[in-house]
């Protein structure tokens, strides 16, 4: 596990870390905390560990790719030829880097969480990822309607675009638009696939390519544009990057979320977000019971007022929900599946065999 966030003391060790709890006291707090229901529960990049995503944020919670050098909103949706330029560059990076962040699959702790969602115990869940894995969870239980009304993604998501006068379109079409406007790019990525390799990427889907020209990436004009006669390809995933706020709209549902809630629950953050760490002021001063199950150091840390708990998501919010669901976990099939359901897959450090695609932190063309 890594833990890169620049305000927050590195994790060396992991293990002179654990355990402080034994695991069945960990299970027991977690699960007489939520057991009473109506929790607001807020995850960060912690509970995508076991999919096999790393975290690549600044301290602000903002957009970088893995060298730590941050994607200005300004540069990606500048109209001029220099904003173009550094359009062909992020498109093309994304473009290979999408498809397996698309195939991404959620783990144990994800389904955990479903659980739950579907039992009613956690009934509004706020994410600071952008992977759509808690989607990927409660997928074929829950309606799209009803993952809008009880999921506020936070930072937004990687899988819809928009366009500077915000016509929306999903990733996957959006996907398609590049193919048909790059077949030399479609070809080498149906080559990679072919080959059964995977580009090095991160939760941006964005990937390091060395030695490749960028200038002949063709970016699509948004078709909802060109219908108004308007050329534009500013076109943007829906996730916050430096020097965007986020949405005045989310942010206000943000805290109505934690004023409607009876407790709050955090999971797999460092809280190093400032978006993130004003829904645990205002849970405090809202007086609201708060339990953080986090390891390593977090922001939060010191702030009375704040259970905190240091064992992994994935050891113990399993047999949480089998000790709060009690005997519906036995005949309940959908319960019963997600107990059941959720890979177990770390990154590692050694890469996909990526002969074509360089380590990220060796490269310098940005
Ligand atoms: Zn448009």
């Amino acid at each position: 596990m890594r833990v890169s966030v620049p305000t927050i003391p590195q994790i060396n060790s992991l293990a002179a870390l654990l355990p402080r709890i034994s695991h069945a006291e960990a299970v027991d707090r977690i699960a007489t905390f939520v057991a009473p229901g109506n929790v607001a529960l807020l995850t960060g990049a912690g509970v995508s560990v076991d999919s096999g995503v790393k975290a690549y944020r600044g301290k602000d919670g903002r957009y970088m790719n893995p060298n730590y050098k941050p994607i200005f909103y300004h540069e990606l949706v500048d109209e001029s030829p220099r904003g173009h330029a550094f359009r062909q560059r992020y498109w093309l990076r994304s473009y290979v880097g999408y498809p397996p962040v698309r195939n991404t699959k959620p783990n144990t702790t994800h389904f955990a969480v479903a659980a739950l969602q579907h039992t009613s115990i956690v009934t509004n869940l706020i994410t600071q990822n952008v992977d759509g894995l808690h989607h990927k969870a409660i997928r074929h239980v829950w309606d799209e309607a009803l993952m809008r009304e009880r999921i506020l993604e936070l930072h937004g998501t990687l899988f819809h675009v928009h366009c500077k006068h915000r016509h929306a379109f999903d990733r996957d079409t959006f996907q398609e638009w590049l193919s048909q406007a790059n077949p030399e790019w479609k070809a080498y990525m149906d080559d990679l696939e072919r080959r059964g390799q995977k580009p090095k990427t991160n939760p941006d889907g964005d990937v390091a390519l060395e030695g490749v020209s960028y200038d002949d990436y063709v970016v699509p004009d948004c078709p909802r544009c060109l219908e108004e006669g308007v050329r534009n390809n500013t076109i943007k995933p829906d996730v916050v990057f430096f020097g965007e706020s986020i949405g005045a709209e989310v942010k206000d549902r943000s805290f109505e979320i934690i004023e409607q809630s009876d407790r709050l629950f955090l999971m797999g953050t460092t809280l190093a977000t400032y978006s993130a760490f004003r829904l645990l002021k205002h849970a405090l001063e809202l007086k609201k019971p708060v339990m953080y199950l986090n390891v390593g150091p977090t922001r939060a840390d010191g702030i009375p007022g704040v259970e905190k708990i240091e064992i992994p998501s994935g050891q113990v919010m399993r047999d949480v929900v089998e000790a709060v669901a009690g005997t519906r976990a036995t005949y309940d099939p959908v319960l019963r599946d997600m107990l059941l359901s959720g890979v177990v897959d770390p990154p590692t450090d050694e890469g996909y065999g990526d002969d074509v695609i360089e380590e990220a932190a060796t490269d310098r063309s940005a």
